[in-house]
């Protein structure tokens, strides 16, 4: 999840971080399923078994992947002139120009436009019931929902990926698979700061498999599972150059907070990309979890 760790009057909608925790909103391995830990940390340790290891470098080969998207757009009736026919076009466009370097791409199969002043703010049981009626494809299909009041203080929050291959798993995880996003910060909208089209950004590579880079809030400890990410304790506000972050003194030499990874809370002109390592966990993780399924 991406959160709003800030105080800001944007337009006529105020957005009020919750004081205490204001990153707790669940994508993270408190809530993921214990198939997807247990891939992620046997490959992270080296101890997958042949087969796995054997399938998960298979898949992170550097081939063309291409993903289906479904972007629905729920909006309040007060806030439905705030996004515009053409959001959804630059938003499709903004998560190509930051996928494709990797060779992913997302092909916009459809996109919903619906009117719900319960559906737009994100909170359950109303969350479950929209995501029912209007989530569509496969559990290879990537379903974004972009929420006008998008509750809880976040900017967005995604479903980590499950194993549903072997058809036993719950039906819910399948209608609850996707990311709900506050539909502001699309490009152009309302979130001064976070309106680029990054929060779909990040939150895909959520859906994708990603933690975040700050994982655990500590300098020890497997964070996200990613060796090529710098430890990080803290997530990043806006975007510190000089001086650079540092939150953890067991980076290594020369190492700082990775403030330009997709994965941390930076503002969106921080981001710059995905590390070499990350790249190769989404494409393992899409040929385990979700090509096929
Ligand atoms: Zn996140």
């Amino acid at each position: 999840m991406r959160a709003a760790i800030f105080l800001a009057s944007v337009g006529l909608l105020a957005f009020v971080a919750a004081e205490d925790k204001p990153f707790d909103c669940g994508t993270g391995t408190e809530s993921a399923d214990p198939s997807f830990l247990d891939t992620i940390q046997s490959l992270h340790d080296g101890k997958a078994s042949g087969s796995l290891a054997a399938r998960a470098a298979l898949t992170a080969r550097d081939d063309k992947i291409n993903i289906d998207a479904v972007f629905h757009i729920v909006m309040t009736d007060v806030a439905k002139d705030s996004i515009t026919n053409a959001m959804p076009t630059s938003q499709l466009d903004a998560l190509n120009s930051a996928f494709n370097p990797y060779n992913i791409h997302f092909n916009l199969l459809n996109v919903t436009w619906t009117t719900n002043d319960a559906w737009a703010i994100g909170a359950k049981p109303d969350d479950d019931a929209m995501k029912k009626a209007l989530r569509q494809g496969t559990y290879k299909t990537l379903n974004l929902y972009f929420q006008t009041d998008l509750a809880g203080g976040v900017l967005g929050r995604c479903t980590l990926p499950s194993a549903i291959a072997n058809g036993k798993s719950d039906p819910t995880v399948y209608f609850n698979d996707g990311c709900n996003i506050n539909a502001n910060t699309m490009p152009t909208g309302l979130m001064d700061g976070f309106n680029f089209g990054k929060t779909a950004v990040h939150e895909t590579g959520h859906w994708l498999g990603l933690l975040h880079t700050f994982e655990g809030y500590s300098c020890d400890g497997p964070g996200d599972y990613i060796d090529d990410t710098p430890v990080q304790s803290t997530a990043t506000d806006g975007c510190p150059v000089d001086p650079k972050k540092r939150s953890c003194e067991n980076q290594k030499e020369g190492e700082s907070d990775p403030i330009h990874n997709y994965m941390d809370y930076s503002i969106d002109e921080c981001y710059e990309g995905f590390s070499v390592l990350q790249v190769e966990r989404m494409r393992s993780m899409w040929g385990l979890f979700r090509e096929g399924n």
